[in-house]
């Protein structure tokens, strides 16, 4: 069987029958005044999973977090975690913590103050909170810094300290509001893979809120992609990249082509659609259509092939180099077809020379396979 995305995942609870949900959702509606900011939503979170709440600005990722951390009152629906409704108790008897993307460290505190400072809170004893403080510090490789202020910290030192104080309460349930929304790209990038082996380590649940979909698709176990209020489809990175429901997940997560036409003929595996483009694409056929429906055909801009000269076969079409941007493993190149439209190709750049020679306002040749991209009827 062919698989979505190379990564072979072990983790897997939610096609589990026996596993059930270690946080529930279920039929959750938050209003303010008229305003439906989050629209009858269900969702199941498991134990130990990496969970990725993606979306546009507005879209209620937050409030979703600010309800299960107690912030924000649901208008109607439950949130249960390990079995405990959580309605009626407060923020602070919630085993949940949330990591803010500002971190609000204390800047006169110390990292070790500043670690320890919800704890002494809760009345914890000095030994275990020294313990505990140690332990985090370790944990996130600060322990020679612990007597630095924030300000004496570069960012991602700071978003460690931001992120041990928040697992020193040992949460069940760790919620990241645009975790790393602070930090430039490259620290970012090497950011990620620390706090996923983090959260490999600890088994701790993790929510994290992001606008980034590189962010999602390197850390989440599965991500769900909301859009006004609603969940559109929640799935691991490679189904939500490689087989989106519809056209707003396909369009949201990653680059893509998007051809609108209507279906012309249809065979038990094989379809035909006339584009508005003027062209027709043959298509691996995944989903049930009838001759006749308006339907889109999306296509990833590296499942397509470029090339200088003339190609044959179903699935090519001609145009004009109107763009071209080298990013180094891949180059971008935007062709304009004669009717107008842009198709965006992007190739990956696998050897160091290219057999491939174009340049702006050249003719080229892009085709593509039968399954490289899919019809949808949303
Ligand atoms: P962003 O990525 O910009 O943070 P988001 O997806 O997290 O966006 P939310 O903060 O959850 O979005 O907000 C969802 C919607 O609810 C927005 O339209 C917002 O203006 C509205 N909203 C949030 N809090 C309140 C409030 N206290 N009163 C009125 N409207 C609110």
């Amino acid at each position: 069987m062919k698989s979505l995305g190379s990564i072979r995942r072990d983790f897997a609870p939610w096609i589990d029958p026996a596993s059930s949900p270690f946080l529930q959702f279920e039929g959750v509606t938050k209003r303010f005044g008229d305003f439906e900011a989050v629209d009858d939503l269900s969702l199941s979170i498991f134990e130990s999973e990496f969970f990725a709440l993606l979306g546009p600005s507005g879209c209620g990722k937050s409030t979703l977090l600010r309800m299960l951390a107690g912030f924000e009152m649901p208008t109607s629906g439950r949130i249960v975690l390990d079995g405990e409704d959580m309605a009626g108790i407060p923020p602070y008897r919630r085993p949940v913590n949330m990591m803010f993307q500002s971190y609000a460290l204390f800047p006169h505190m110390s990292v070790k103050k500043n670690i320890a400072f919800g704890l002494k809170q809760e009345r914890m004893g000095k030994g275990e909170i020294a313990d505990r403080v140690e332990q985090v510090l370790k944990l996130v490789k600060l322990e020679d810094y612990a007597r630095r202020k924030p300000d004496q910290l570069s960012g991602g030192q700071r978003q460690r300290v931001a992120l041990a104080r928040s697992l020193a309460k040992r949460p069940k349930v760790l919620l990241l509001d645009e975790p790393l929304g602070a930090l430039d790209k490259k620290l970012r990038e090497e950011t990620q893979f620390e706090l996923a082996d983090l959260q490999h380590e600890l088994h701790t649940t993790f929510i994290m809120v992001t606008h980034d979909q590189e962010e999602a698709m390197t850390l989440a176990d599965r991500i769900a992609v909301m859009d006004k209020g609603r969940i559109l489809q929640v799935a691991p990175p490679a189904e939500i990249y490689e087989a989106p429901k519809s056209r707003f997940v396909a369009d949201f997560v990653g680059n893509v082509n998007v051809f609108e036409g209507t279906v012309r003929s249809a065979t038990s595996d094989r379809v035909t659609i006339e584009t508005t483009g003027g062209f027709d694409i043959v298509a691996e056929r995944d989903v049930p259509v009838e001759i006749g429906q308006t339907v889109s055909y999306v296509l990833r801009p590296e499942k397509l092939k470029i090339a200088a000269e003339p190609l044959s076969g179903a699935n090519v079409m001609e145009g004009e180099v109107w763009d071209i941007a080298y990013f180094g493993p891949v180059t971008s190149f935007h062709i304009r077809l004669d009717t107008g439209a842009i198709v965006k190709v992007a190739m990956v750049n696998a050897t160091r020379q290219s057999p491939l020679q174009l340049t702006w306002h050249d003719r080229a040749f892009v085709t593509f396979d039968e399954d490289a991209g899919l019809v949808l009827t949303q």
